[in-house]
């Protein structure tokens, strides 16, 4: 049987929960939404968390709460999942990709401080494979510049950055729970911020723009029924369905970070030894919930070794292509070489499989099956 890269984990409870719900009055836009909602913020210390449809419509949500439009740049990485910067680019954003440091493969700070100008509205760091970015001098670039720091922590949900949790450090912080991520609701993801402007302007605009709040309304005697909108929106809530599963899955968070710290530890004692093949690397003021275990595979035989991996039915991914390679990039006029570090890891990089329910048995299995594939 096939062992995938990343894979969901589902329990007697999780199917209990949204049983529940289903059972229930409110199949969205009830009180399970709200209470996973309330959770989230708990997890992050934040006061307000907004679930909606998916990490991309977090993403979304984010830069037009920052007010993204044509004329504005956003700075972000070229390692990370498209949506980064294709959320900011439908605004009318241009995008530019700062290089990656060379141990955490994260954003480095110096690349985003020399692509800075007046212009530049959003910087979007990734917290790649789940290690935090370098976040405390990204707020101090950004802010310094007149801009937001937005975290895309679809990888890092259980993440901790100097002793405080991911989700309540950047002005803004995306999650994802698509089901390869740290936690899953099928499809879904939310977005998180410290400041409440930017959250209420989120909260409009993931509910078609209409006014949540009677007291913000202009007209407030025309009747129970009056409903006001003020700028347009579209539809990105969370139903309760999945907001069910997110809040048991939540329950989980913990049990799902010290499993995968242990496939970290057993993937790193296993290979350490192995010529040609380079391992992550950890901050040690960060304690990461590891999404990925990315390794890099030297001398030009990462393609080989992806290929020898997928027919034993290890089904080994690349994270990721640079961004700027996509051809709706190539075809604004990015042109390959602009992120040397990023293209040069691109170039090497292997996840192996990670996630809750990979058994001891089947990572031994991967492990034989690499040291085999890089022989
Ligand atoms: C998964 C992912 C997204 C998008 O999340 P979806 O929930 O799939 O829309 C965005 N950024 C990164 C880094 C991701 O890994």
């Amino acid at each position: 049987m096939a062992i995938p890269y990343g894979h969901q984990s589902i329990n007697d409870d999780d199917i209990a929960s949204v049983v529940e719900v289903l059972r229930g009055d409110w199949l969205t836009m009830g009180p399970v939404h709200a209470a996973f909602e309330a959770a989230l913020a708990t997890l992050a210390g934040t006061t307000d968390a907004l679930a909606v449809t998916s990490g991309t419509a977090a993403l979304h949500c984010a830069y037009v709460a920052a007010g993204v439009g044509p004329g504005d740049e956003v700075v972000t990485t070229p390692m990370t999942f498209v949506a980064t910067a294709a959320t900011a680019a439908l605004l009318g954003a241009t995008i530019t990709f700062a290089d990656i440091d060379g141990v955490t493969r994260n954003i480095d700070p110096a690349a985003v401080e020399a692509a800075m100008t007046e212009r530049t509205k959003v910087v979007a760091a990734v917290d790649y494979a789940g290690h935090p970015a370098d976040l405390d001098e990204l707020l101090e670039i950004a802010h310094r510049h007149g801009a937001l720091l937005l975290e895309d922590a679809a990888h890092s949900i259980g993440s901790v950055y100097r002793g405080r949790p991911v989700g309540g450090i950047a002005d803004m912080t995306e999650f994802s729970f698509f089901p390869t991520k740290n936690m899953t609701t099928g499809e879904g993801g939310a977005l998180l911020s410290t400041d409440p402007g930017l959250v209420d302007r989120v909260r409009r605009f993931r509910g078609q723009g209409m006014i949540p709040d009677r007291s913000q309304m202009r007209r407030r005697d025309e009747g129970g029924w009056f409903q006001e909108v003020h700028s347009f929106g579209i539809n990105y809530r969370l139903p309760d369905i999945l907001s069910a599963l997110g809040l048991s899955q939540l329950a989980r968070l913990e049990a799902f970070k010290a499993r995968r710290t242990a496939i970290y530890d057993r993937y790193n004692a296993a290979l350490s030894d192995l010529d040609g093949v380079g391992l992550p690397a950890k901050r040690d003021d960060v304690d990461p919930m590891w999404h990925l275990y990315p390794i890099r595979i030297r001398d030009g035989q990462r393609k080989r070794v992806y290929n020898a991996m997928r027919e034993r039915g290890i089904l080994v991914q690349v994270n990721y292509i640079p961004v700027y390679w996509h051809p709706v990039f190539e075809d604004m006029g990015y042109r390959r070489g602009m992120c040397p570090v990023a293209e040069l890891f691109y170039e090497e990089e292997l996840s192996l499989p990670m996630y809750v329910e990979l058994t001891d048995a089947d990572q031994d299995h991967v492990i034989e099956v690499l040291r085999g594939a890089v022989a």
